[in-house]
C-alpha cells in the first residue's frame, strides 16, 4: 500500500539536549509546575548532567506528574506542586553531583586523565569501575562521589605500576 503523503517534510534542525543546569533546590522552584501546566522529560530540562540520559528521567517524571494529577484528582487538597518536589526529592541530589563530575570530568585536560591514569592506575581504575557501576544502575552519583571524596581525603597511595 502506498504511503499517504501528508504534506512537506520539516527541515530537520539540531537543538542542544537541555541537560539540567540547577544548582541547587531553589533552584527548581516553579519551574516543572506552572498553574496547570507540569513540565517532564526534556521540556523540565530533566536530562543527567553527565551523561545525557534523559529517557530514564522523561519516563519516570512523566509518571510522577500522573501520580500527583490523579492524588489532586482524587483528593482537592492535594496540589500539582507535589509534582515539582517529588521530582526534586528524586533527582535533586542526583543532577547536582552529576554535574559536579561533568566539571570535574569535561573541565580537566585529556592529559590531566592520562597523567592520572599512568601515575594512579589502580585508584583511576576503582573510580572508573564504580563510574560504570553508575552507568548500569548499580551506584548512584551520590555514592560515586562519596567514594571519591572518601579516596582524596586519604593520603594519596604510593604509585604502582600494576
Ligand atoms: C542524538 C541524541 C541521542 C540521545 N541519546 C540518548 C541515550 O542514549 N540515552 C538516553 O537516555 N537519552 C538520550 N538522549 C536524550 C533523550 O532522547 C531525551 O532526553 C528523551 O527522549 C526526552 O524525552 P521527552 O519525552 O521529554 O521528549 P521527546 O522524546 O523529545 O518527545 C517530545 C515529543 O513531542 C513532540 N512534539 C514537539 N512539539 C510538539 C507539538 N507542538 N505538538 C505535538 N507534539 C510535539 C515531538 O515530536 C516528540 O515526539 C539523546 C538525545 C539525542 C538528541
Amino acid at each position: 500500500m502506498p504511503i499517504p503523503v501528508i504534506g512537506p517534510v520539516p527541515t530537520p534542525r539540531g537543538h542542544p539536549i537541555p541537560v539540567c543546569r540547577r544548582q541547587s533546590p531553589k533552584h527548581w522552584r516553579g519551574e516543572l509546575v506552572s498553574r496547570r501546566a507540569l513540565l517532564v522529560g526534556d521540556a523540565g530540562g530533566l536530562v543527567d548532567p553527565l551523561l545525557g540520559e534523559g529517557i530514564y528521567y522523561a519516563v519516570r517524571s512523566g509518571r510522577l506528574a500522573a501520580d500527583a494529577i490523579l492524588a489532586m484528582w482524587r483528593d482537592s487538597a492535594r496540589r500539582l506542586e507535589e509534582y515539582e518536589e517529588m521530582a526534586i526529592r528524586e533527582f535533586g541530589t542526583e543532577f547536582r553531583i552529576a554535574a559536579r563530575l561533568s566539571r570535574f570530568v569535561y573541565g580537566l585536560p585529556r592529559s590531566w586523565h592520562r597523567w592520572a591514569g599512568s601515575r594512579y592506575p589502580n585508584a583511576y581504575r576503582r573510580v572508573l569501575e564504580r563510574y560504570c557501576q553508575v552507568l548500569q544502575g548499580e551506584e548512584t552519583y551520590r555514592s560515586l562521589w562519596l567514594h571519591m571524596v572518601r579516596k582524596l581525603a586519604r593520603p594519596f597511595p604510593p604509585r604502582t605500576n600494576a
